[in-house]
């Protein structure tokens, strides 16, 4: 596998030491949360996305203002009426243009952005995302009762194979009876970027992106282990009242689906194109691109490095090992050799 730019500066990035790697992470999530408290941001262009901010050192005061943390300059981000389309863009280009140029005089940001793998998925080696893999998957095994049930065709779409969840629980030392229970819920919230975690003093449990920090608690969602408990309630309450079944259906929650629940500038779901998409709806009218390259998600260009650590062995390596029909006629051979001599 080819080593591209990227990865070469993300693997410069942690060779240059733990300790500044996640001292970057830590200080770009904090000026990220500046923009998702109190929602100043939501309806603001994924072309200037909290994560497109935050890399060049700003955080967020207002909807209408942005300060840099290192030097206090202040950044004025008037929204102007997308139905002007000239103007808008005019004014967005403008303001992305400001999030270099309008530092102060020796601020480093325009020299020293965030690196870019914070703002979107780098191609990495498989040994690395397997590393990114079991870091979300093995704290998450610590409340293992909150697995949601992932929505049907949600596996597939992931491209994930019922042998990729097997071999990859194995690789996290989820025994088999476990990875039968939990695996693929599991398997495919770490592949999304999802971890089950609490947040401070509270007690809820939460499935929580680091990259767009979206949390959500969950039990909003069907959870694995409640299956058993509510389908045998469920069962119950039917044959006790009428009105049962209503109730029943008032409580029905939702599957997780790991995809839908980012936020739209995530880089876990979005695509290069959407990185320099003006509209602010997540179906913006220029996603009919022809350039296939700008269409790929956070998500899949993970998936296929991770995969890479479990896939069948290529054909090619399957040639060098013998099948049984050669072996046999090797064997033949011998034995004809043995009769002659
Ligand atoms: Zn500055
Ligand atoms: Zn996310």
């Amino acid at each position: 596998m080819p080593v591209d730019r990227k990865s070469l500066d993300s693997f410069l990035q942690n060779f240059a030491g733990v300790d500044s790697y996640e001292k970057e992470e830590k200080s770009f999530a904090k000026r990220i949360s500046t923009y998702i408290e109190g929602q100043k941001w939501v309806r603001r262009p994924l072309v200037m996305s909290p994560a497109i901010c935050s890399q060049y050192g700003w955080t967020c005061k207002n909807s209408n203002l942005l300060e840099c943390e290192t030097c206090g300059a202040k950044l004025c981000t008037p929204e102007p009426k997308i139905e002007l389309y000239d103007a808008y863009k005019a004014c967005i280009e403008k303001i992305l243009e400001n999030l270099k140029a309008s530092h102060k005089a020796n601020c480093p940001w325009p020299i020293t952005p965030a690196p870019e793998y914070l703002v979107k998925m780098p191609s990495m080696p498989k040994e690395e995302s397997l590393k990114y893999f079991l870091k979300r998957l093995k704290p998450s095994l610590e409340f293992q009762s909150h697995f949601p049930h992932i929505k049907d065709g949600i596996l597939s779409l992931l491209g994930l194979e019922k042998q990729h969840v097997v071999a990859l629980c194995k690789l996290a030392d989820i025994d088999v009876d476990d990875a039968n229970k939990f695996g693929e819920s599991a398997v495919s919230l770490s592949c999304t970027g999802w971890t089950l975690k609490t947040k401070g003093n509270d007690e809820k449990i939460l499935l929580s992106c680091d990259s767009c920090q979206r949390s959500i608690w969950s039990k909003a969602f069907n959870l694995i282990s409640n299956e058993d408990v509510s389908v045998s309630q469920n069962s119950k309450d039917l044959s006790i009242t009428d009105d049962s079944p209503r109730k029943v259906k008032r409580l029905k929650k939702e599957d997780f689906n790991p995809l839908d629940e980012h936020r739209p500038w995530c880089l876990w779901i979005a695509t290069e194109e959407d990185r320099h998409s003006f509209s602010c709806n997540e179906n913006n009218p220029n996603s009919e691109s022809t350039e296939v390259t700008n269409n790929i998600p956070g998500w899949k260009i993970f998936i296929k490095s991770l995969l890479g650590n479990v896939d069948e062995p290529q054909e090619s390596e399957l040639e060098t090992t013998p099948s049984k029909e050669q072996i046999r006629s090797v064997k033949d051979l011998l034995e004809t050799w043995s009769f002659i001599a």
